[in-house]
């Protein structure tokens, strides 16, 4: 059997990892970076280019050019998130025919499975460049919060990679895996994980080989991308201000400004003050004009210290829903590049009572968990038992338009609930179930997974017909529905309709055309 490689699919970067000889190794490419940028494009000679190559021409083709799309995979067009961010993105998004987000970019509107599917398969490159033999196998991680949808379109990206993959994973919990190898005394964890584009927060019990999710909270619409839009609007401002123009409406400026921002961001880490420097940034009837601003980290954590007192929300009440307090807490992992904003480790410090831990790197640590959790599904080894939770309530929407909750968050998985439905009239044929995941009491508040038509009943009186429905979510997060007649326990009919993935022709379609589309190596 081939390696299982574990990959961090990211929003900004992605990472490969895989157990080598028993050791963890992170997975360099050609040019030695072991981390790649999760972005796609269309040059303008109709080329196909992902990683650095995409990211290098980025300023001269910022219309066809798209990074951060895992904030958009399982997301629908319409979705109030997506509308407070559009502006942000300058490829243009549109919506599927199944109302989901999709990126169009040189007139091709690909959805957003595909181009986690084009980010992937680079990912398979790299590993099989450096060991030196094909891949097949892997394990991808996804942000702990995501739900159903976000984990089924990112399994579907591994397919369109020519991927098995084994075992979504969460992030936070990858990051344990990692952490929990070097510390085998019994512990309790919170992995705080703030990457580009979301934010997870996990608290985990550790002992004698026994990896335990206790709970999870967090939001896959919050990130590093916050800060830097927050710089980018300060400076729009302070541009504006001294020269009395906008730069809103030019692409090629906002994609030079989006990236001396979060350069600025990245220098404040360790400086108190950084310029920002974008000559001949716009023209008008006076000639060209400069951006010369100053930086100060003051600044920066007014722009930003919301957004980071919104995480601290999401930690108060995973801790809370774990059954502990902060001080039951024995160490602090921090994961994701954004964490490196010392605002944010300040904030982690002052909840917790105690600074974090500083042995793993946060941009290495979720692919090398990935890996590890590869190895143990592949190996047979018994020594690590790996023990999640689901992050969201599943539940059903009743007649009147509320929220029944079937499983709640943080229970483990895999799990299974059956629950028995009848008919409300006589004869009835078909019973039509919604399914959502959220903590909403009102339905039409939570995400809907989707509608299950139970079909074929045999006709009788209203209420007679026992239906037994069964949810299942197996160990990727993924759910999974079924039903039974229970008087015959014959098998009862039912057509899945989910809301915004891929059918399996989709998949197979979009397979076919990437076959013969050649890819220029990245380096
Ligand atoms: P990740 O998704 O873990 O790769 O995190 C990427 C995010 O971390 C991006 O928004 C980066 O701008 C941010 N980041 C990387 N390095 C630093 C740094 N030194 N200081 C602040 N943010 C950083």
């Amino acid at each position: 059997m081939s390696r299982v490689i574990g990959i961090d699919l990211g929003t900004t970067n992605s990472c490969v990892a895989v157990v080598d000889g028993g050791k963890p190794v992170v997975i360099p490419n050609t040019g030695g970076y072991k981390t790649s940028p999760s972005m796609f494009a269309i040059s303008q000679d109709g080329k196909r280019l992902v990683g650095h190559l995409a990211k290098r021409q980025a300023v001269t083709n910022a219309r066809n050019t798209v990074f951060a799309s895992k904030r958009l995979i399982g997301r629908r067009f319409d979705s109030p998130e997506l509308a407070r961010a559009v502006d942000l993105f300058p490829y243009q998004i549109a919506e599927g025919p199944d109302g989901d987000a999709r990126i169009v970019a040189a007139d091709k509107t690909f959805s957003c499975s595909e181009i986690a599917g084009i980010i992937l398969r680079e990912m398979k490159r790299v590993a099989e460049e450096y060991l030196g033999e094909p891949i097949s196998d892997a394990v991808i991680t996804v942000p702990a919060y995501f739900n159903d949808t976000q984990r089924q379109s990112t399994k579907d990206a591994g397919k369109i990679a020519g991927l098995e993959v084994l075992r979504i994973i969460n992030e936070p919990t990858a990051a344990a895996l990692t952490y929990g190898l070097g510390h085998r005394e019994e512990q309790k964890i919170a992995v705080y994980d703030l990457g580009g584009g979301t934010f997870d927060i996990s608290v985990l019990d550790l002992a004698d080989g026994v990896v335990e999710v206790m709970s999870t909270a967090g939001n896959t619409f919050l990130g590093g991308e916050d800060f830097d839009r927050r710089i980018v609007e300060h400076i729009l401002e302070e541009f504006n201000k001294a020269e009395g123009i906008d730069l809103r409406d030019d692409l090629m400026a906002l994609q030079r400004l989006k990236d001396a921002a979060e350069k600025a961001k990245c220098d404040l880490s360790s400086l108190n003050v950084t310029e920002i420097n974008l000559p001949f940034i716009a023209n008008d009837a006076t000639g060209a004009r400069h951006l010369n601003l100053e930086l100060t980290r003051e600044t920066l954590e007014d722009l930003v210290s919301d957004i980071v007192n919104q995480t601290m929300k999401s930690v108060e009440q995973c801790v809370s829903d774990a059954g502990m307090k902060a001080e039951d807490i024995d160490h602090v992992v921090l994961v994701g590049g954004q964490t490196r904003t010392p605002l944010v480790q300040q904030a982690v410090t002052r909840f917790f009572g105690k600074p974090p831990h500083r042995g793993v790197n946060p941009d290495e640590v979720v692919a090398v968990g990935a890996a590890i959790q590869g190895n143990l599904l592949t190996s047979g080894d018994r020594d690590l038992l790996l023990l999640d939770v689901t992050p969201l309530s599943l539940g059903i929407a009743t007649f009147d338009g509320h929220f029944a909750s079937l499983i709640s968050r943080n229970t483990t998985v895999p799990v299974r609930k059956a629950h028995q439905f009848t008919t409300t009239r006589d004869d009835q044929s078909a019973v039509k179930i919604r399914v959502l995941q959220g903590e909403s009491e009102n339905a039409d508040d939570n995400h809907l997974l989707g509608e299950f038509v139970l079909s074929d009943i045999p006709k009788a009186p209203k209420g007679e017909p026992e239906i037994e429905v069964a949810f299942d979510i197996d160990a990727n997060g993924i759910v999974n529905v079924s039903a039974s007649d229970v008087a015959s326990g014959r098998e009862q009919s039912i057509t899945v309709k989910t809301t915004g993935t891929l059918s399996e022709d989709e998949i197979e379609q979009i397979i076919a055309e990437n076959a013969n589309v050649p890819f220029p190596g990245d380096s």
